[in-house]
């Protein structure tokens, strides 16, 4: 199986949490290796940007509030089936309703402040990449 890269983000709510090492160590633990890291806050505009598929979505302002409101981890993972395996390393998206040992099932507070995004296709890991990262900034 090829090795790929996805795109993850620390979010504000695990920063302030103090659990940034615990989500490194599992997915460390669960084979995926760091290929770019980067801790600081994201403009409103990029993270408009990014979210961009979510603009008409009744959560948007929210959502875009949150994740504006304290420094965030952005990562590049690199490993064998990275991006499915990041998704299910993270759990579901309502942290209620996620696998027991999963992230968001570990700290996550709610479907918006759930810990974490991950990248959810090639596509949108190449696009969310290229918003955060210069290519230089990723090692192999
Ligand atoms: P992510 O894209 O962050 O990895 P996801 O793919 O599991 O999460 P999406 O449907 O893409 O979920 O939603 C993007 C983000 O928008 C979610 O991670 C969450 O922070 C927020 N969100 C999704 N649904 C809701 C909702 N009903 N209310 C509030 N926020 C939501
Ligand atoms: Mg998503």
């Amino acid at each position: 199986m090829a090795i790929e890269k996805t795109f993850s983000i620390i979010k504000p709510n695990a920063v302030k949490k103090g659990v940034i090492g615990d989500i490194i160590k599992q997915f460390e633990e669960n084979g995926l290796k760091i290929s770019a890291m980067k801790l600081g806050l994201i403009s409103k505009e990029k993270c408009e940007l990014f979210y961009a598929e979510h603009r008409e979505r009744p959560f948007f302002g929210e959502l875009v509030q949150f994740m504006t409101s304290g420094p965030v981890v952005l990562l590049c993972l690199a490993g064998e089936n990275a991006i499915l395996k990041n998704r299910d390393i993270m759990g579901a998206t309502d942290p209620k309703k996620a696998n027991a040992g999963t992230i968001r099932a570990k700290h996550g507070d709610n479907v918006g402040e759930n810990a974490v995004h991950g990248s959810d296709s090639a596509a949108s890991a190449a696009r969310e990449l290229a918003i955060f990262f210069d290519k230089h900034e990723i090692c192999n």
